[in-house]
């Protein structure tokens, strides 16, 4: 069954999306330049994205001890992704973007859903950067955003551990202040004037982490949710005790540049699924010691928002996250029917 009818109906004849034109934003925008996006994906998702369904469900991810092993496809149709400009379509064009309506960017994507739906996790990619625009400071996002959007890095949401899944509050993972100034980014700064934000060291197990080690892009930000200790080191109980942190997987700079050093996030094991099996699910461990930083177990993360707001922040890429994941959920219906 062809999506395009499907889309054109909805996007033309229900909602009227060239009438978003009228919008200052989306001045440039016409149902010329939307056609010309929706050609575009449709033209990706056939060529490296649905010969290869069977592929990524057959070849599972797999881990060699010390590195995820995909597909050749899946690097392959994630650089086709990119290059096609999606991962930021819908942002401004200060930032690379082509200002591109949600609407029209979520119906362009559903093509790739449609095609081979867990070929790709880019929706993680954006939403991490999305919630950094809303969430972080200007530093944030120019370091963190920025190079998601581009592509050159990969984003996680890292919320659920082993004990904790639709109960957040019962989150274990611990921040502190980080004391070791030579692991400023920007010289030997205190740990609350790092440039990336307050620095803290982190301990704690994330499980079933979606896209949370692989070799598709050369360094993968978390975005990670974990509970400052009160003054008598005890975990504030409840959701409001939750902060947000920056957690790469390898350290950079102020400018963006790896540093050489990997932080301390280990890849514990990769969860096997009965569907959706092309996106490594993983467990991390945070700060067992494996790749200590600047001589210390804990890994490095720069706190987002307020303390204590962290789930707030959170549900900014949550809220987007759901939608993605309906949409994937009814595009892969479309399929099968
Ligand atoms: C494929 C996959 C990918 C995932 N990717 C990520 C990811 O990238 N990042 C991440 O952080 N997490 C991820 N998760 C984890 C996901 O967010 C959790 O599975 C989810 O939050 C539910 O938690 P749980 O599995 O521990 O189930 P539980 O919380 O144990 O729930 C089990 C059942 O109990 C019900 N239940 C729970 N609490 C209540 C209540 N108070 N009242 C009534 N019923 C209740 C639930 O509805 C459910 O039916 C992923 C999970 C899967 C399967």
């Amino acid at each position: 069954m062809s999506l395009r009818p499907t889309l054109d109906f909805l996007l033309y004849h229900w909602l009227d999306a060239p009438s978003l034109s009228q919008r200052a934003r989306f001045a440039d925008h016409s149902r010329e330049t939307f056609d010309a996006v929706l050609d575009t994906c449709e033209r990706i998702a056939r060529e490296k994205y649905a010969p290869f369904n069977r592929v990524v469900d057959t070849q599972e991810p797999h881990f060699d001890g010390e590195k995820v092993i995909l597909p050749q496809a899946t690097h392959d149709a994630h650089k086709a992704f990119v290059e096609s400009g999606m991962m930021s379509a819908a942002q401004g064009y200060d930032i690379g973007g082509m200002q591109l309506p949600y609407t029209v960017q979520a119906a362009a994507n559903s093509f790739f859903a449609m095609a081979s739906v867990s070929i790709g996790s880019n929706m993680l990619t954006s939403g991490n950067a999305n919630l950094l625009l809303v969430h972080g400071t200007e530093m944030q996002k120019d370091v963190f955003a920025k190079n998601e959007f581009s592509g050159r890095w990969a984003g996680t949401m890292c919320l659920s551990e082993p004990q904790a899944g639709s109960s957040l509050s019962d989150v274990a993972t611990r921040a502190v202040p980080d004391e070791a100034p030579s692991v400023a980014a920007d010289g030997a700064v205190p740990w609350d004037q790092d440039p990336l934000g307050p620095r803290y060291r982190l301990t704690g197990n994330k499980m079933w982490i979606s896209s949370g080690d692989h070799e598709l892009t050369e360094n993968i930000v978390h975005i990670v949710l974990a509970k400052i200790p009160d003054e008598n080191g005890k975990l504030v109980p409840g959701t409001r005790g939750i902060s947000l942190f920056i957690v790469p997987k390898k350290m950079v700079d102020t400018e963006g540049r790896l540093t050489g050093e990997r932080n301390d996030v280990a890849l514990a094991g990769l969860n096997h699924k009965l569907g959706w099996r092309g996106t490594t699910n993983t467990l991390l461990n945070f700060g067992e010691g494996k790749y200590p930083v600047a001589g210390q177990a804990g890994a490095v993360g720069y706190l987002v928002g307020q303390p204590g707001k962290g789930l707030h922040c959170m549900f900014h890429m949550m809220n987007e996250a759901r939608i993605g994941v309906g949409m994937a959920a009814t595009m892969l219906g479309m399929a099968g029917y």
